[in-house]
C-alpha cells in the first residue's frame, strides 16, 4: 500500500509517485537483465543507454543548444560552490567575480569563491533579510570580472529572479537547484547553469552543470582531475563511478516531466500552485507572506503567523492531515511550502484548505 504524504520538504523533496513506483517494480530485475540499476557497471551498456537517454531529455525539455556540455558532477550544488571559481575565476588572471547575493546559498558560493580571487558581492540584499533580489546593474560590475553569479530562485527566503540580468559579455552562472526545469528560459543567457538533483530531478549528492563549450578551459591547474570541466566533459562524466542510481532516477523524472507536458506545461501548474498559497495568505492577516510580492517564488512558499506563537500547533496539525515538513528555515522562521513540479496541484489545494480551516478555528 502506498501511503505517501503531501511532502512540502525543500530537499530532499518529493519525487513523482509514478517515478518510484516504477522504481521500485524494476529495483531487483532491471528490464529482464536479471540484476538491480543499482548492481550493473557505470560503463556497461545497458547504463550507458541510460545516461544517453537522460542527456537527451534533458536537451529536448531544457532546449539546451549545440555548444552546450551536459556534466553530472559527484557532490551536489554546494561542490559547484567551488568548481566555478576552479573553472572560471582564472578567465581573466585578474581573477575576479562578482555574486549577487540574494540569500543564503549564494552568501555560501560567494565565500567559497573567496578563496580563489577577488569577489564583489556589493549587489545584495542582507539589509532586507534577503526578502527580494536586490537591484542589479550591469555598469556596476567591473568588466575585468571572469564571470557574474546569481542563485535563480532562493529555496529559503522564497523569492525568485523574474527577469534574468544582462551581463553583456560577462558570462553569466546560475545555481539553478530549486527551479531547474520548473519554468521556461533561455539557457544561451547562460555561460554556466547548474543544479543538484534532489529538489526538482531525483536523489540527493549528484549536479547536473550545463556548460557552454568556450568555458571548459579556464582551470586553475590545482584544480582536482573530478571536478575539472574539460575532464568531466571530455570523459563523458565517467571518469570514475558515477552515482548510477541518480542518474537512472533522473531519467525516470524526466520521463515524467515529459509525459506531463513538458516545461511550459508544469510551468502553467506551478503558477496555478504558487497561486493558491499566495492568495491564500493574502486574504488573510492570520498569515503573512515573508517574501516580497513582486519576487515571490513559485517553488518555495514562506510565511509566518501573525501569532507566532500558533507555530508549533500549526505545523504539527499540519503534519497530522498529511501535510508534512512544512517548517520554514530557521533563518526565516515560520512555514514553508516547497512546491517542486512533483507537488500536484491538490496538494496546494489541500494545504490552502487546511490553512482556512485552521485560521477560521483560531479567530
Ligand atoms: C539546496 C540548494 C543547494 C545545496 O545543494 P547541495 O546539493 O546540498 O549542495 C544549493 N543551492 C540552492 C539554490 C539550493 O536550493
Amino acid at each position: 500500500m502506498t501511503n505517501r504524504n503531501y511532502n512540502f520538504g525543500a530537499g530532499p523533496a518529493m519525487l513523482p509517485t509514478p517515478v518510484m513506483e516504477r522504481a521500485q517494480q524494476e529495483f531487483l530485475n532491471y528490464r529482464g537483465i536479471g540484476a538491480s540499476v543499482v548492481e550493473i557497471s557505470h560503463r556497461s551498456r545497458d547504463f550507458m543507454d541510460i545516461i544517453e537517454a537522460t542527456d537527451a531529455l534533458l536537451t529536448e525539455l531544457a532546449g539546451i543548444p549545440k555548444n552546450y556540455r551536459i556534466l553530472y558532477v559527484h557532490g551536489g550544488a554546494q561542490m559547484q560552490f567551488s568548481a566555478i571559481p576552479m573553472n572560471l575565476i582564472n578567465r581573466n588572471p585578474d581573477r575576479k567575480a562578482a555574486y549577487v547575493v540574494s540569500g543564503n546559498f549564494a552568501n555560501l558560493a560567494a565565500a567559497e569563491a573567496a578563496r580563489y580571487g577577488e569577489i564583489d558581492t556589493s549587489c545584495n540584499s542582507a539589509d532586507a533579510n534577503f526578502d527580494r533580489i536586490p537591484q542589479f546593474r550591469a555598469d556596476a560590475v567591473d568588466q575585468a570580472s571572469s564571470y557574474v553569479h546569481i542563485t535563480s530562485n532562493n529555496t529559503i527566503y522564497g523569492t525568485r529572479w523574474n527577469v534574468f540580468p544582462d551581463t553583456g559579455n560577462i558570462p553569466l552562472i546560475a545555481d539553478m537547484t530549486s527551479e531547474l526545469l520548473s519554468r521556461e528560459f533561455e539557457i544561451d543567457r547562460f555561460g554556466v547553469v547548474f543544479a543538484s538533483l534532489q529538489k526538482n530531478l531525483g536523489p540527493s549528492g549528484l549536479a547536473i552543470v550545463i556548460i557552454r563549450d568556450d568555458l571548459l578551459d579556464h582551470a586553475l591547474p590545482e584544480t582536482p582531475g573530478l571536478l575539472n570541466y574539460r575532464s568531466c566533459a571530455d570523459k563523458r562524466s565517467l571518469a570514475n563511478t558515477i552515482n548510477t542510481f541518480a542518474v537512472y532516477m533522473m531519467k525516470l523524472v524526466l520521463e515524467w516531466l515529459d509525459s506531463e507536458g513538458g516545461v511550459a506545461a508544469i510551468e502553467r501548474r506551478n503558477a496555478e500552485k504558487a497561486a493558491l498559497l499566495y492568495q491564500t495568505i493574502d486574504e488573510s492577516d492570520f498569515y503573512l507572506g515573508t517574501a516580497w510580492t513582486p519576487h515571490r517564488s513559485h517553488m518555495n512558499v514562506t510565511f509566518k503567523l501573525a501569532e507566532n506563537e500558533l507555530l508549533g500547533t500549526f505545523l504539527h496539525e499540519a503534519e497530522a492531515n498529511g501535510l508534512y515538513a512544512l517548517k520554514g528555515h530557521r533563518k526565516v522562521g515560520g512555514a514553508r511550502a516547497s512546491i517542486y513540479n512533483a507537488m500536484p496541484v491538490e496538494g496546494c489545494r489541500a494545504l490552502a484548505d487546511f490553512m482556512r480551516h485552521f485560521e477560521r478555528r483560531r479567530v
